[in-house]
């Protein structure tokens, strides 16, 4: 395991960290699973700024695998960082550099924030579909990959159970 890599169990809302990342979908105005509970704890603020987003930057929602950071409301974080993972069922043979740039772009945008620290959900592993080893593969590898290349970060993934954190760690054994 790389040392800068952290791997809990629990709510993501409760992260004391610069930046929570959110499984968005392309609208940005909320959703079920990991995005409702971002929105619920962060409070409208999120939304606000989400809209804003839309007003200017993407007025046709935020693409598949790009990251876009707004405030994280009354959440201890100080931002969210969206990002719209693929839909398996939909995503061909692009979904493996599509959930790999979820990362490296939501990491990025970290970076460009200042954060030393960066907590993420299973992007894709819930209402989206995506297998979850193969998703935990692709999701360890773009992060140890980027924090080879001598970024400081501390990077914990949050599973909201203890059984998705088994799968998640059985599957990178060896990585
Ligand atoms: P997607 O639409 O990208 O699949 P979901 O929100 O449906 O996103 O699911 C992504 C993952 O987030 C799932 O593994 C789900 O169990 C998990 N999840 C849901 N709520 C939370 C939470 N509060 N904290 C951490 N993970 C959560």
């Amino acid at each position: 395991m790389h040392k800068n890599i952290r791997i809990k169990t629990g709510d993501i809302t409760k992260e004391q960290v610069c930046a929570i990342v959110n499984a968005a979908n392309s609208s940005l105005l909320g959703g079920g699973g990991v995005d409702g509970a971002i929105h619920r704890a962060g409070g409208d603020a999120i939304l606000e700024a989400c809209k804003e987003i839309r007003a200017g930057r993407y007025p046709e929602g935020l693409p598949t695998g790009e990251a876009v950071a707004t405030t994280a409301g009354a959440m201890d974080a100080s931002y969210v960082i969206h990002t719209v993972g693929p839909i398996f069922s939909r995503c061909g043979n692009a979904c493996e550099s599509l959930l790999a740039s979820c990362y490296t772009n939501s990491l990025n945008v970290a970076l460009e924030l200042g954060c030393k620290d960066i907590a993420f959900p299973a992007i894709s592993t819930g209402i989206y579909g995506y297998p979850k080893e193969e998703a935990a593969r692709i999701a360890y590898r773009s992060v140890k990959d980027f924090l080879d290349e001598g970024h400081e970060m501390t990077v914990s993934f949050v599973f909201h159970n203890a059984q998705d954190r088994k799968i998640f760690e059985e599957s990178i054994r060896g990585l």
